[in-house]
């Protein structure tokens, strides 16, 4: 590493051991991150209990928890009960660990390295729990907006600046910049293609009762939603043909049946939600609203913003929808994935804000430099 400005003032060995130092730390930062991603969706406690198998229960010793070696030592299984541990544990604490040490190699010891390594922590919570449950922890997302405003306002080099209150102030056009282009993103989207008719060859049963919703496939674990949750904008609606059921003491065979934010409409009848009777029905094609984009990832790109100024939101967006929609498509191709089911896109974005971290500076140089004849 010729342009590490400490290398050539201290000796070699004492680089290499920081080095290792920062190596081992973000292993040791990464098994807590996978702590986090595992309990925080599940709004469990990050503290208590220590660590233990998921699968026995049983709670770990110290040498059963060291980073990146135990997962190798044990092969991947629970010393207990011999239950597969999710490679997820391993990838995770190497990950943080290697992009630490990037960090470290590129930025050496500097605010950037502390605000970065921060960031790139938080992110990979985000990216792994988005991979799992279709969620952006606002933990993540608000969180990482803060301390990047935060970090822009105490070390306003971070935005190219010299003064605290034009550090703030890039930062926060960033955070909106981010904010905005996705809101707006998401909002095309939705309208164009925002409703999706699904086939339930086995039917779905949907219960509307109080304002409150349940939809039953049979397959994952039904849960109850306020109608105001899942029928966010005024255009979003439920919309089917009912096979069977009831609205209060009336037979829905054969009725259609739609659910606004609002009101609940069967044939010609209609309710405000708070005064509709019990629904229950059971369909087999149901039009339901479908978001192009979660709300969290627009809170993502506002966190990306508020670090990296509004010139990154742009090379975000675009990186992150071209990879998505290679590896969208590849999985298709492969058959690993099947139209309609979400891709989540949160992981792309953190992707790209990665590339974004260690090339944007010389990305946007090499574009402003771009001789055009
Ligand atoms: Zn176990």
């Amino acid at each position: 590493m010729v342009e590490f400005p400490a290398a050539a003032t201290s000796s070699e060995s004492v680089f290499v051991f920081w080095s290792a130092v920062v190596f081992v730390f973000g292993a040791v930062v990464g098994s807590f991150l996978n702590v986090c991603i595992h309990r925080m969706p599940r709004e469990l406690s990050i503290v208590r209990p220590g660590s233990h198998c998921t699968h026995c229960g049983k709670p770990l010793r110290w040498y059963h928890n060291i980073p990146l070696l135990s997962w190798l030592a044990l092969r991947g299984r629970c010393a207990f009960c011999g239950a597969a541990i999710s490679p997820t544990y391993f990838i995770v604490e190497l990950l943080n660990a290697g992009l630490w040490l990037a960090l470290w190699l590129k930025f050496g010891p500097s605010p950037q390295l502390a605000a970065y390594a921060l960031l790139v922590s938080l992110f990979l919570v985000g990216m792994f729990v988005d991979l799992e449950h279709y969620i952006l922890p606002d933990e993540v997302t608000l969180g990482g907006t803060v301390a990047g405003v935060i970090f822009c306002a105490v070390f306003p080099l971070m935005q190219d600046a010299t003064d605290w209150t034009t550090g703030l102030l890039r930062s926060v056009v960033g955070l909106a910049a981010g904010g905005g282009v996705l809101y707006a993103v998401r909002w095309f989207g939705n309208l164009l293609f925002g409703r999706k008719v699904h086939d339930f060859e086995k039917g779905v049963s949907l219960v509307l009762d109080q304002a409150r919703l349940r939809l039953d496939d049979g397959e994952e674990k039904p849960e109850e939603e306020a109608v105001k949750d899942v029928l966010t904008s005024k255009h979003d609606r439920i919309q089917f043909q009912a096979t069977s059921g009831r609205v209060g003491e009336q037979n829905l065979a054969g009725l259609i049946v739609r659910i606004t934010g609002a009101d609940l409409t069967v044939g010609g009848q209609r309710w405000t939600l708070g005064e509709a009777p019990r629904l229950e029905a059971v369909a087999h094609k149901i039009e339901l609203p479908r978001d192009a984009m979660g709300l969290g990832d627009v809170k993502l790109m506002m966190a990306i913003g508020a670090f990296f100024g509004w010139a990154s939101v742009l090379f975000t967006l675009v990186l992150s929808s071209l990879l998505g929609s290679i590896v969208g498509l590849l999985l298709i191709a492969f058959r690993a994935h099947q139209w309609g089911r979400p891709i989540p896109y949160g992981p792309y974005i953190v992707a790209a804000s990665f590339v974004w971290i260690f090339f944007g500076t010389d990305l946007t140089q090499w574009c402003l430099n771009f001789p055009i004849r």
